[in-house]
């Protein structure tokens, strides 16, 4: 007999209903969770406007990538009813130069977009079928919140890997949402000497005052910026993360930057064509890199890192919505003036 549940479907354009659909069969090679937590991504924005996913559209839609669970049908998994587990969305695919070099973030298949709960449903629901190969085991010491928000860490863990961060570093944020606020952090316990936040305005630092782990905040609309975070940092930071994706982002990185220093860039833009002054990157041989999620490695150091109490991602949570506030989690993730920092999802 069909069984069915709750999910949280986005049904057109800027609108999602909680509705009762079919709960998936579970395949070879899957399994079945009950979903814990499930945190809600800026990613997921574009979709919610659009009112459909990645793929191929077929209508009612289920979002959610960053999710845990609770395993109830193991398939034929090594997986046991009761683990808990978390998934990583990226749907890799493990046989191509990219996957067999350990890049699966670079995998040929995976475009940017070839993620759980962006071309197939994800877990805006209260089950969810996924391949056990996504599937990771989550030691007692990690939360069901703190699981979900392993998907952002795991983005932040990754750049400050490729900064090359070394001891001493004078470290530059421009964005401050939770992958920028999470870098600071990381860039902290890595031995940076100085950590700086370049905002806009004030409406999501107050988590990042109470926190603590930014020496300097920068006002990104000040005319005098240059000057200011040059005078600052006594010449320029040796690192600076991008993680907006916006012109003017990567000109405050550009703006604070030292001479041979390194721009990560991580923000992403649904408007690819972004200016860029060229020459200021060339003529001060500034090192530019980009940085997109991470690779199969990274996520598993991801899950240690809250399990050894390097981090604690729920200190970032503004708020904990059941299924059925999800309109309300997006309406307030548009708004440009709400505060809101992060919202996890318990189906
Ligand atoms: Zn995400
Ligand atoms: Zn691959």
């Amino acid at each position: 007999m069909q069984k069915f549940m709750k999910a949280a479907v986005l049904d057109g354009p800027r609108h999602i209903a909680v509705k009762s659909v079919p709960v998936p069969e579970v395949g070879e090679g899957e399994i079945m969770i009950r979903v814990s937590a499930c945190g809600v991504c800026g990613s997921d924005i574009h979709m919610w406007k659009t009112g459909r996913g990645w793929g191929e559209d077929r209508g009612d839609f289920i979002m959610g990538h960053e999710f845990c669970g609770v395993v109830v049908d193991p398939g034929d998994s090594r997986f046991a009813i009761g683990d808990r587990v978390v998934f990583w969305a990226n749907l890799y695919c493990g046989q191509c130069d990219m996957c067999r070099s350990g890049q699966e973030q670079l995998c040929r298949d995976v475009n940017g977009t070839n993620y759980i709960g962006f071309v197939c449903n994800g877990a805006y629901a209260e089950y969810f079928v996924g391949k056990a190969l996504n599937a990771y085991k989550l030691p007692d010491a990690v939360s069901d919140v703190a699981a979900g928000l392993i998907d952002p860490l795991m983005v932040a863990w990754h750049a400050v890997i490729k900064s090359g961060l070394r001891l001493r570093d004078r470290v530059l944020v421009v964005g401050d949402g939770i992958i920028g606020q999470m870098i600071g952090a990381l860039a902290r316990k890595a031995g940076a000497s100085v950590v700086a936040l370049s905002k806009i305005n004030d409406r999501r630092i107050a988590r990042a005052r109470e926190i603590g782990d930014f020496d300097l905040y920068f006002d990104g609309n000040d005319p005098d910026r240059a000057q200011i975070m040059q005078d600052a940092s006594e010449g320029g930071f040796d690192i600076a993360f991008e993680v907006v994706g916006a012109a003017d982002a990567l000109s405050a990185c550009m703006d604070g930057v030292k001479p041979g220093g390194t721009v990560v860039m991580i923000g992403n833009s649904i408007n690819p064509d972004v200016r860029f002054e060229l020459n200021r990157a060339v003529l001060r041989e500034i090192r530019l890199i980009g940085s997109v999620s991470c690779t199969e490695k990274e996520f598993r150091e991801t899950i240690d890192l809250i399990a050894q109490g390097v981090i604690d991602p729920e200190k970032y949570v503004t708020d904990i919505f059941p299924l059925e506030k999800l309109q309300h989690a997006f309406e307030r993730l548009a708004s440009e003036t709400d505060p809101v920092l992060k919202i996890v999802v318990r189906p």
